[in-house]
């Protein structure tokens, strides 16, 4: 397994210059004309590996598929809530004698995205990403997937009289080129950009390239970068405090059960054998969902969504934007969402009763917003003194690496 992120290289929107963009990277930064535009590669990005210096020059290189996925599963099959980190690519074709997965070769030569005009003949996949997904990870229903990132990578192969070789080593593979599928086209989707300036008052928008949410400090609106667009989010803090040295994103979110009560404060007292009484205003009061909304091991992000959910910690809206540091949110809302089910059945009292609940569970999300909440620096940790929270700070670099 290896997590090391793949790097792309493109061009800048507005002016054409080269960029190199980062895997994590969601915004185009250019060091040229100094603009920030927002990348959308909905539904999923699509990148070739550029051909090495074996094949000759000539030559029209064809392209394989490979599904790529990375992120956290969690299982719902065992007494408590299981994890693992993935990071696995699979061949997308059923066609055998092609190597199995991608290997190290992203990390070999630069990738870079489909576009129009792209030299090269492209197979397109016949093995669905859910399939694959299945095939890497074995079988079992009750698993969740979250900050995965999917993903399509074509791999070079070339012609050589009659034997294709791989368009990265030069060495032959153990097909012949009649043993491939007759359809050759290239996925269909193309990129888009937005400019990262705020749709209300046109001012330059805040936040790191490796941010989905970021901000006008003019007008103070935050923007989440979803659906091929800017869209307006409601973003609150905690009550800051004078030493506070960064602010983490959580999702909050207002969910509802199909099957399971879990909608007011009293009913998570009864769910996670909170020890306290049950009083009217617990009945009254809505249940928020706080889940990480930046990428950190699954031990941790189970634990601090348990600890941030107990809390129902409450908020302030901004006036002003502070003048502090932003963790960038790296975890999109939908996993967020996704991750409701493992925060619940980590929280529970009785586990088991829960867990088999949750496999016949339904979701769904009446309101979401995003929560800063303030840390403060504490050696090589940032904590949060009030819930008793910390957060070690090489955790935050290693993403889901554990
Ligand atoms: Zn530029
Ligand atoms: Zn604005």
């Amino acid at each position: 397994m290896n997590t090391s992120n793949f790097k792309i290289d493109m061009q800048c929107p507005r002016c054409g210059a080269p960029v190199v963009l980062d895997e994590s990277e969601c915004i185009v930064q250019c060091g040229f004309c100094r603009t920030r535009h927002a990348l959308h590669t909905d539904p999923f990005p699509c990148y070739y590996i550029e051909p090495g210096p074996k094949m000759p020059a000539a030559t029209e290189p064809l392209y394989v598929p490979y599904w790529r996925f990375r992120g956290m599963e969690f299982s719902l099959d065992k007494a408590s809530p299981g994890f693992r980190v993935i990071d696995h690519s699979c061949l997308a074709v059923n066609t055998k004698g092609l190597p199995p997965s991608l290997g190290l070769r992203p990390q070999a030569r630069p990738l870079k995205f489909i576009g129009k005009d792209t030299n090269g003949v492209f197979l397109p996949p016949d093995i669905s990403g859910k399939t694959a997904l299945k095939q890497m990870t074995g079988e079992g229903e009750d698993k969740i997937y979250i900050g995965e990132t999917l993903s399509l990578i074509f791999m070079p192969l070339f012609r050589n009289s009659n034997v294709l070789c791989d368009g990265l080593t030069g060495i032959p593979v153990s097909i012949s080129v009649s043993d491939l599928p007759a359809e050759k086209k290239a996925p269909g989707h193309q990129l888009s950009f937005t400019p990262c300036l705020c749709p209300d008052c046109g001012w330059d928008l805040k936040g790191r390239t490796d941010s989905l949410v970021i901000h006008c400090s003019n007008c103070t609106k935050f923007w989440l970068i979803r659906n091929k667009k800017l869209n307006r989010i409601e973003a609150a803090f905690s009550a800051s405090n004078p030493d506070t040295k960064i602010l983490m994103p959580f999702w909050r979110l207002q969910v509802e059960f199909n099957l399971i009560t879990c909608s007011t404060y009293a009913d998570l007292i009864k769910i996670a054998n909170i020890p306290k009484a049950v009083q009217e205003e617990h009945k009254k009061q809505l249940l928020y969902f706080y889940i990480p909304a930046f990428k950190i091991n699954p031990k941790l992000f189970l634990r601090i969504a348990k600890q941030m959910t107990l809390s129902q910690i409450s908020s302030v809206p901004a006036e002003k934007i502070p003048e502090i540091e932003f963790h960038p949110t790296d975890l999109p809302l939908d996993e967020g969402a996704q991750a409701v089910f493992p925060a619940l059945a980590e929280m529970a009292g009785h586990r088991k009763e829960t867990i088999n609940s949750l496999k016949k569970e339904k979701l769904k999300i009446h309101a979401f917003s995003l929560m800063y909440i303030s840390f403060q620096e504490s050696g090589s940790e940032y904590a949060q003194k009030e819930m008793g929270i910390s957060l070690p700070k090489n955790a935050l670099q290693k993403g889901f690496k554990p």
